[in-house]
C-alpha cells in the first residue's frame, strides 16, 4: 500500500464523516412558516423527498433556509450543508451556487466551497458514484425551482390576497 492510497483512504474517511455528521444532526431542519420561497422536489431513484423553505429579508436576500422531508445520507447532508450555505445571499447568487455545485458533481468542474459551509467539498467524493448524484443534488435543484417559481408568481402580479 502506497502512502498516496492511505491518504485517500482516510481523506475519504474523513468525508464520509463529515456527511453522517449532517445526517445525525442536520441543520436548519423544518418548515418556516413565513416562508416567501417554497418547493418540494422527488428523487425516485432513492425516494429521496425534500421541502425547501427560503425567507427572504428586506433587501431580497436570503435570510434563512430550511428544508424538510426523508431522504437518504446523502440528500440529507447535502440539504444541511445547502440551507446554511445561502444565507445572504441575493437570489442570483443563491442561483450560481447551485449551479457550481451541480457542475461539480455532473462534469467533475473543480470547485471551491464557500467559507460560510466549508462542508460542501466533502461532496465532491459522491461523483465517483453516478445513480447517487441526484441524492446530492435535489435540494440544490429544488431550490433552483422554488426561486423560479417565486419570480414568475411575482411576474404574475401577486393575485394572492392570503394573510397570515
Ligand atoms: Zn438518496
Amino acid at each position: 500500500m502506497t502512502q498516496t492510497h492511505n491518504e485517500e483512504q482516510s481523506l475519504e474517511a474523513l468525508y464520509r464523516d463529515v456527511l453522517f455528521e449532517h445526517y445525525r444532526h442536520p441543520r436548519n431542519r423544518g418548515r418556516i412558516a413565513d416562508a416567501q420561497i417554497v418547493a418540494h422536489g422527488d428523487n425516485p431513484l432513492c425516494g429521496d423527498c425534500v421541502t425547501i423553505y427560503g425567507k427572504l429579508d428586506g433587501g431580497g436576500c436570503f435570510e434563512k433556509v430550511s428544508f424538510d422531508g426523508k431522504g437518504c445520507a446523502i440528500c440529507t447532508a447535502s440539504s444541511s450543508m445547502m440551507t446554511q450555505a445561502m444565507p445572504g445571499k441575493s437570489l442570483e447568487e443563491a442561483e450560481r451556487l447551485a449551479g457550481r455545485f451541480r457542475q461539480m458533481l455532473r462534469d467533475e468542474v473543480p470547485f471551491e466551497a464557500p467559507p460560510e459551509a466549508p462542508d460542501l467539498e466533502a461532496l465532491a467524493g459522491v461523483k465517483k458514484f453516478p445513480v447517487r448524484v441526484k441524492c446530492a443534488t435535489l435540494a440544490w435543484t429544488t431550490l433552483k425551482n422554488a426561486i423560479l417559481a417565486f419570480r414568475a408568481g411575482k411576474q404574475a402580479g401577486e393575485t394572492s390576497t392570503e394573510k397570515e
